[in-house]
């Protein structure tokens, strides 16, 4: 499958000056590059140790007490970031006890509606920590040690460290909680982390901590190839020479396949040299993924092919480190990454990738010179025809721009490159287009968005009437998906007569008013008490989302435990702060990110 480049075509122009500047580096560690290919990677085996030396000193006990199948592994691309940790299969189902892997102490509890979810950390010996997230609950004294911290500060969730005199404490084999779905999880399933205490940094909990079987060897199903204005994809092994009629960079979509389950999983190592017969070596690099650091960790968008990881989500890597990329699973030097061969020079790529039981697979693409093509015109396009800003942005500094009435401002380091950001603005001024699309923003841009001087600027969008002037609140810059879903949205703060919105990323932003105050109703049935006790609403909100929630019981404040994922808001009957069998006024309130408030309101009996 080809993802076709759309409209950036001077991207790769602005990259040339850069890579001229970086060619006395790549001479400089060739020689270096060429010692390390002829080893390849046993460091494999010497990852274990720390683990080995654990498992010798102390006790260890898998979290689980099924065989580990997993979902996802160590390093896979996920969303902005590797995953840092291993996600082990509970069943499809909640409520499987979840051990502790080590002796240890509840070092950190964390409960919220995104991310971890339920989540606890164990600091055990030796400066290893295990994490267990995505829990349906903790053990009974971590459980009554958290919420009652949610009622002391009031909050919804909780990041706390217990102090020791709390004194939960657990020994390897002990059930630290029961495994869920809760927070950003997919499904049910246990996510299992292994932490180096010291700085927090995962491990990767394949390098001999849990014991899984691993006989299939990573796949390696497809090149691409990009170059100054075009990229396209070989599939793997190659059948041909590859003709090179341009300067091009490689990236090469990579996974790994885990015995007992058809999930895709990241790889141990990925390796790469582009060699011209035998001997000169062209470019080189290798990535290991022993180690994560959350500080840096969405610099992995730089690492993923971007055009391919950000639409379709192949598991896509970069063979080669942006000088910006501040990642620390590189082995090599970084670059640009260009590669570039004189009309019949003749050179091979080789890529090899390893998984963590130490399988290897490799491939050799034959490359072969060839003059080069006449250049289409890459500028040629209906966009370029209209009226539009243009300008660069260096990776290192900041700056302004200004289009007519609409100011940009980017801080330092917004892209991983320079790049070209044009800009497209819809006459009437309600929505404009921001390029580059194919390439991450590590910041957010700020945008000076002029507002229209009365509602008839902006014919019939919203129940204004003509000539009146523009509500001055509850504007968003709304990003719409092609069924026009709402793909994200951005709250307008006005000032001065504009807004500021802070665009997270390129494409096109609309400005829309939420006047829609959030849904709030009892989940099943005509009232929120079900069979167990707990009381269960049904919340959204449609356009700006929910920004807080207020559960009263009897004028006190409650705990509400939110789902985002099924819409539902839970009064656990396990907190205890109802009354029985008498009736008692409760109040649940709801507030969208741009103030829309629902207030839901009855008297309850709880049996
Ligand atoms: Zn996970």
């Amino acid at each position: 499958m080809n993802v076709p480049r759309t409209v950036n075509g001077l991207k790769g122009l602005a990259f040339q000056a850069l890579v001229k500047a970086e060619n006395r580096n790549v001479l400089a560690f060739m020689f270096l590059a060429f010692s390390f290919l002829g080893g390849v990677s046993e460091t494999w085996g010497q990852e274990s140790r720390r683990a080995s030396t654990f498992k010798r000193d102390h006790a260890w006990v898998d979290p689980l007490t099924i065989p580990p199948l997993l979902s996802g592994n160590f390093g896979e691309l996920r969303g902005n970031h590797f995953h840092t940790g291993v996600d082990l299969k509970t069943e499809g189902r909640e409520g499987l006890p979840v051990l502790a892997a080590t002796d240890g102490r509840v070092a950190r509890v964390k409960m919220s509606p995104w991310g971890y979810g339920n989540a606890l950390y164990l600091e055990g010996p030796d400066g290893v920590t295990t994490v267990y997230a995505h829990l349906q609950r903790f053990a009974p004294n971590v459980q009554s040690w958290a919420v009652a911290r949610t009622y002391e500060a009031r909050s919804l969730g909780l990041d706390a460290s217990p102090p020791s005199s709390a004194g939960l404490r657990f020994q390897a084999g002990d059930t630290l909680g029961w495994s869920g779905n809760s927070g950003g999880s997919g499904g049910p399933h246990l996510h299992f982390e292994i932490r180096s205490t010291s700085n927090q940094h995962p491990l990767n909990p394949l390098d001999g901590w849990l014991s899984k079987v691993d006989t299939r060897p990573p796949v390696i199903p497809a090149l691409w190839v990009e170059s100054a204005t075009d990229w396209y994809r070989v599939s793997l092994p190659a059948s041909d020479t590859l003709s090179l009629t341009s300067k091009v960079r490689f990236s090469v979509e990579g996974y790994d396949v885990l015995d007992g389950a058809s999930n895709i999983c990241g790889l141990r190592t990925l390796e790469a040299k582009v060699m011209e017969e035998g001997t000169k070596v062209l470019l080189t690099h290798r990535a290991s993924w022993e180690e994560l650091d959350f500080g840096v960790n969405k610099d992995m968008n730089a690492h993923a092919f971007y055009p391919v990881w950000s639409t379709v989500r192949d598991q896509v890597h970069r063979l080669h480190r942006f000088p910006t990329n501040r990642l620390g699973i590189y082995e090599t030097p970084a670059s640009a990454g260009w590669v570039e061969l004189d009309a019949g020079q003749r050179a091979v790529l080789h890529i090899e990738a390893t998984d963590a039981a130490g399988n290897r697979s490799s491939v050799a693409v034959p490359l072969v010179g060839s003059p080069p093509e006449m250049p289409s015109d890459p500028l040629c396009n209906d966009l370029d025809a209209q009226d539009h800003g243009e300008w660069s942005v260096e990776p290192e500094l900041s700056g302004t721009h200004d289009f007519g009435e609409f100011g940009f401002a980017w801080r330092a380091g917004t892209f991983f490159e320079r790049e070209t950001v044009r800009v497209y603005v819809e006459p009437s001024g309600r929505k404009l287009r921001m390029l580059p699309t194919e390439v991450p923003y590590r910041k957010a841009i700020q945008v000076r968005w002029p507002v229209p001087s009365s509602a008839e600027m902006w014919e019939g969008a919203w129940s204004v009437l003509p000539g009146a002037s523009l509500p001055a609140d509850r504007w968003l810059s709304v990003q719409r998906e092609d069924d026009g879903e709402v793909g994200d949205a951005v709250v307008a703060e006005r000032k001065d007569g504009q807004w500021l919105v802070d665009l997270p990323r390129g494409g096109e932003w609309v400005m829309e008013r939420d006047t829609v105050p959030p849904r709030v109703l009892p989940y099943h049935s005509g009232t929120p008490l079900v069979a167990s006790g707990d009381a269960v609403w049904y919340v959204e909100d449609a356009l700006a989302g929910i920004e807080d929630v207020e559960l009263r019981i009897q004028g006190q404040w409650a705990r509400a435990v939110w789902d985002p994922k099924r819409n539902m808001l839970t009064y656990e009957a396990s907190d205890e702060i109802h009354p029985r069998g008498v009736p008692c006024p409760v109040s649940l309130t709801v507030t969208d990110e741009v103030g829309n408030t629902t207030t839901w309101e009855r008297s309850l009996t709880w049996p």
